[in-house]
């Protein structure tokens, strides 16, 4: 992921708490070109996950990184943005 202009590696995330405050945004992906859908997520995430050290790390993601976060754990798990339609 791109975090605040670097790239930041999460390996095997895990989100292990959610926001209960829910942000509604219009969504894409790369892999499915002209698609855009409104999708609400948490606003905020922590995560879990190793970075390329190895070492484990926990995060917490506010904002757009909180989404894409969410959304790249979505792929992990078979999940796209049509299925939120
Ligand atoms: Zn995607």
């Amino acid at each position: 992921m791109k975090v605040g202009g670097s790239f930041l590696v999460i390996v095997n995330p895990e989100i292990v708490w959610k926001s209960e405050a829910q942000v509604i945004m219009e969504e894409g992906c790369l892999s499915l070109p002209d698609i855009w859908i409104n999708i609400s997520r948490p606003s905020e995430v922590i995560l879990k996950f190793f970075d390329q050290n190895g070492k484990e790390q926990e995060r917490k993601f506010s904002g757009v990184d909180a989404r894409a976060a969410q959304h790249e754990i979505d792929h992990l798990n078979g999940v796209l943005i049509t299925d939120f339609r």
